[in-house]
């Protein structure tokens, strides 16, 4: 820290993305990106026009991003805002709601919730997990703070079944319930069916992970109008034109191609099934994922070795140095042929193991 920096903040830990390497070529499962290219429409949508058009501001109101996005789910341009990644929103949604108001979420989670928390100075509860990494719904249900929960979860790929969900939102009339929904494509339910009966609900998804769109930064949020006009208060405070000219094309193009979409989706879910069922047979654990990446223990040997071994057989996976998830590692759903090296090496890490 320089002498110069606001003290208050010397003490932050900011979040640690996982690995992004450029010197060698890796399976990469760490990140939970989608194997496969965005929609070939967003190729169409970036042509010469829209790069000579790169020289205006982009949109700031991003029409035509949020125009696809409620099409897609039924909703008013009101009730759709978009952000530069959810984690843009997630952000704006900390700063707008939580003020004296504490936040809760699940101490297993997103590793970005706590660090939100840390940095606009929020009173925070991180609620521990239950043994069998389910979240602990009844500890969510007292009113007076702010609820934060990913569902799927992360890194455990578990989900809730829309009424507990439900039961949060009635508990929590005068509160925020954000729900995040990054992986929700991949086979949850979505909670945005929702949205016209409670008003304190805010669903936050990315074009990262199911639109095959994490370079491209694009996030957005749904909820009802009165509480998207809260988050658009704070995004028009901090950065109007927080959405570049590019990804507002591509997000549009992509969010159009439904078909693309789905058999993306269906083909990442197919691959984590057959995945998961192969590592069963080689003796590990794996939770019941409903998202784009596997929660996998193997027996017997700690996780940063596992990890580290894969890293070695050029495999990258993410390992996270937490209580009660230490022996755990975060997969991500790769192709097909990615997914057959990472259980061939995870095998040869457990024949190891034995005859050490
Ligand atoms: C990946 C992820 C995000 C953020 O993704 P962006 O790339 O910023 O859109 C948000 N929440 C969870 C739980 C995630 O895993």
């Amino acid at each position: 820290m320089s002498r110069f920096m606001d003290a208050r903040l010397a003490a932050l830990e900011p979040y640690v993305p996982g690995e992004q390497p450029r010197d060698r070529a890796f399976i990469k499962l760490n990140t939970n990106e989608n194997p496969y290219p965005p929609s070939p429409e967003v190729l169409r949508a970036i042509d010469e026009a829209a790069v000579r058009d790169l020289r205006l501001y982009s949109d700031p109101t991003a029409l035509e991003l949020r125009k696809a996005i409620a099409e897609r789910y039924g909703l008013r341009l009101d009730q759709v805002a978009v952000s530069n990644g959810s984690d843009e929103i997630l952000a704006f949604a900390f700063q707008a709601f939580n003020g004296e108001k504490g936040v809760a979420f699940p101490k297993v989670s997103y590793g970005f919730y706590p660090v939100f928390a840390n940095l606009f100075g929020l009173k925070a509860r991180a609620v521990p997990l239950k043994d069998d990494f389910t979240i602990d719904v009844e500890a969510f249900l007292e009113p007076g703070e702010n609820v934060v929960i990913a569902n799927p979860n992360a890194p455990t790929g578990l989900a809730l079944p829309l009424c507990d969900i439900e039961r949060m939102l009635a508990a929590h009339p005068d509160d925020v319930v954000l729900v995040d929904e990054a992986y929700v494509d991949f086979g949850a339910e979505s909670a945005v069916g929702l949205i016209d009966r409670y008003e304190n609900l805010l669903v936050v998804q990315t074009f990262s992970k199911s639109r095959s769109l994490a370079g491209g930064r694009i996030g957005f949020a749904l909820g009802s109008a009165a509480v998207i006009n809260d988050l658009e208060t704070v995004r028009n405070s901090f950065n109007p034109y927080n959405l570049g000219r590019l990804p507002i094309l591509a997000g549009a193009a992509a969010m159009r191609d439904e078909a693309y979409f789905r058999a993306c989706c269906d083909r990442i879910a197919a691959t984590r099934d057959r995945t998961a069922a192969a590592l069963k047979v080689l003796g590990c654990a794996v939770t019941d994922s409903r998202a784009n990446f596997l929660f996998v223990n193997v027996p017997d040997l700690p996780g940063e070795r596992v990890y580290a071994r894969l890293r070695e057989k050029g495999i990258l996976v993410r390992w996270f140095d937490a209580d009660t998830i230490r022996d755990w590692l975060r997969i991500s759903v790769g192709t097909d042929e990615d997914m057959a090296a990472l259980v061939k090496a995870v095998k040869e890490i457990i024949e190891e193991g034995m005859g050490a």
